[in-house]
């Protein structure tokens, strides 16, 4: 090779060299560059995706919030805030649309805590915006918001504000507007299960709205849709729970919870409340009359009654079918009495389609004032309105505080209650005549005991022919004279006399001619004599709120001490010894008066009887006193 040739071959590998040189150069340079590029992405990524965790953080906070039982309007407080606060904005609000009979008008729910506010308040004065009723305008970017379904933004500031405060002045609104840092405002509006419910308002620095704003902010619109639709979802469940589903009224539950809270803070307060019951008068009657539906009218207007007559703090609630309790915080028996008479005069003035008019007999007991116990009250409540019926109902009675009502004055209301309503089945004319003997001796007070007497011995005839007049006085002395020898209280005592005029009241619910039967009675027949009073009874006695301690001592009354009686086959000290009591006595008439299927017996055969059954029917100790007391002829 020439010298040329050689040069030339290293010209070209020179070239070679230097080209490779350049193009590794080059793509230095590519590298260099793209990784700058790379690295700006890569910030604006970060950043991107550090807004992003912030929103959804703020989104996660509300959504734990909206799961907590918290209120809407803390988590109303808490979307402002932070969408406020977090994401930069200079003001946020959150204003619901509202209907009430003067039109609609929109109040503002929650909004951010911040300066602007604040001065917006110092310029337009009192009342602050929070608290005013601010105006619906059909044409504003409001209404427009809301029609049209979609985020608008407006730059017209004043164009909102006078649109919300029309009563502001141009001067005002100006004031407002000047020296201060938002250009817009961005109206978003919400609706809550399709029906429109605001807007979620959030004033910006910026004059532009990026897409991405946009669809955040939509996105947080949801989440307040979705507190919104909760909330009162949350709302009318727990409404359910606590109202009745007829009237609207306060339920059972609800009253009782209340009734509750009354009592610990009357007796903190030691202040009194009260409670009115209502019944409704002859509610069968216009459900026999007219159908269940016009009976259902009558019950819903005695509690449109009750709720228009109620102030706020009063629990108007419905018990029962027909019966209503007021709830009266703080009021004594003097002023719930007013109200009471005022309750009744208006039930008696409202004009029913088809039924015509109603009327209610009312009962009021004051806590404190009649007792100091939540069941007496309520006890006490019963007995006044029932009193209020016997006495010809359309009328209201105040409670007679505990232990002042006798034994007398209950076992009148009894009988008087069973025969008015017809619980037993017996001629009209002779129900009607023991009732007005027995209201005759509720009024005059002296006579009681031995009316009581004479009514419970013509019960006793009805369905024993051979019953004679004057033995529940004596089953009544004797019992009261045994049960002071054990030291029974006054109240069991009286309870006792009450059981002992009472326990046999369910024969009458038997045909007279199986209890007369002179044959051998059949199994089937057995079954009924024996375990039929007893249930009978229960059923007649059970609706008579006020001798509910009396129902277990008549409920026992064939139990055996040693658990071979009925109904329950309970024995020993499992049985009350009033109804121990009661079967002693009921045996040693039993024995010593004739029946159709044997002669009558002798007193001391009679106790022989008794005695050969004592261990198995009785304790030993009380067949000894009752020996004891017909022997020494005490009673
Ligand atoms: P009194 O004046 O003594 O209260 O007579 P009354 O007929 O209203 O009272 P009673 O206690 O004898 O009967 C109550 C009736 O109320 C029996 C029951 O069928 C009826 N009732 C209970 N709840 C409802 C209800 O929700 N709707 C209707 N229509 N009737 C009811
Ligand atoms: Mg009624």
């Amino acid at each position: 090779m020439g010298l040329f040739d050689k040069f030339k071959e290293v010209t070209k590998k020179v070239s070679e060299v230097e080209n490779n040189i350049y193009n590794e150069k080059r793509d230095y340079l590519e590298i260099y560059e793209r990784n700058l590029e790379l690295e700006k992405e890569i910030a604006q990524r970060t950043s991107e995706l550090h807004d992003a965790n912030r929103r959804m953080l703020t989104l996660q906070h509300i959504w734990d919030m909206m799961n907590s039982s918290t209120p809407l309007e803390n988590v109303m407080e808490a979307i402002v805030n932070s969408t406020q606060g977090e994401l930069g904005y200079m003001h946020c609000v959150i204003i619901e649309k509202c209907t009430d009979a003067d039109g609609e008008y929109l109040k503002i729910l929650a909004q951010s805590k911040d300066e602007l506010i604040a001065r917006l308040n110092s310029i337009i004065g009192a009342p602050a915006i929070q608290s005013r009723r601010l105006n619906y305008d059909k044409k504003s970017v409001f209404a427009d918001a809301l029609n049209q379904k979609t985020i608008i933004q407006s730059r017209s500031l004043d164009l909102s504000l006078k649109a919300v405060l029309p009563e502001i002045g141009q001067e005002t609104v100006a004031k407002v507007l000047t020296n201060q840092p938002i250009k817009s405002v961005i109206i978003i509006p919400l609706f809550s299960r399709e029906q429109e419910f605001g807007w979620f308002c959030v004033f910006s620095s910026r004059e532009e709205l990026a897409d991405a704003e946009t669809d955040f902010l939509g996105l947080f619109a949801k989440q307040i849709e979705m507190a919104i639709t909760i909330a009162n979802l949350f709302q009318a469940v727990k409404q359910e729970a606590v109202t009745d589903a007829l009237t609207g009224l306060y339920n059972r539950r609800y009253f009782e919870e209340e009734l509750n809270k009354e009592i610990a803070r009357a007796k903190r307060l030691k202040q009194p409340f009260s409670v009115i019951g209502i019944d409704l008068d002859f509610l069968k009657k216009i459900n026999d009359t007219y159908g269940h539906s016009y009976g259902d009218l009558a019950i819903k207007t005695i509690a449109e009654v009750l709720k228009s007559n109620a102030r706020s703090i009063d629990i108007p609630a419905r018990i029962g079918g027909e019966e209503f309790n007021v709830l009266l915080p703080g009021i004594s028996s003097e002023g719930a009495m007013i109200a009471a008479e005022r309750i009744r005069k208006s039930i008696e003035c409202q004009e029913i389609d088809t039924i015509g008019h109603i009327t209610g007999s009312l009962g009021v007991a004051t806590f404190l004032e009649h007792t100091d116990n939540a069941e007496e009250l309520l006890e006490l409540t019963d007995q006044a309105m029932y009193t209020s019926k016997r006495n010809g109902r359309n009328q209201v009675t105040l409670a007679k505080p505990i232990g002042e009502t006798s034994w007398q004055e209950i076992a009148v209301n009894t009988f008087i209650d069973i025969l008015s309503k017809n619980r037993v089945p017996m001629a009209q004319k002779l129900s009607k005549d023991l009732c007005s003997k027995l209201k005759a001796a509720n009024d005059e007070g002296e006579q009681k005991q031995e009316v009581l007497y004479t009514v419970a011995d013509m019960l006793n005839k009805l369905y024993n022919p051979m019953h004679e007049q004057g033995i529940v006085k004596n089953k009544v002395l004797m019992a009261t004279t045994l049960a002071k020898r054990f030291d029974l209280p006054k109240q069991e005592v009286d309870n006792l006399r009450v059981a002992i005029l009472l326990y046999d009241i369910g024969n009458l619910m038997i045909s007279p001619g199986l209890l007369q039967k002179a044959t051998p009675l059949t199994e089937e027949e057995l079954a009924k004599i024996k375990n039929h009073p007893i249930i009978a009874a229960r059923e007649i006695l059970k609706p008579i709120s006020y001798i509910q301690d009396v129902i277990p001592i008549i409920e026992h009354h064939h139990e055996n001490w040693d658990g071979t009686g009925y109904p329950n086959k309970i024995s020993k000290e499992e049985i009350p010894l009033t109804s121990q009591i009661i079967l002693i006595i009921d045996e040693y008439f039993a024995l010593i008066e004739a029946r159709p299927y044997r002669a009558k017996m002798s007193s001391k055969d009679a106790l022989n009887v008794i005695h050969a059954e004592g261990n198995k029917k009785w304790n030993m100790t009380l067949v000894n006193e009752f020996i004891s007391l017909i022997e020494h002829d005490i009673v």
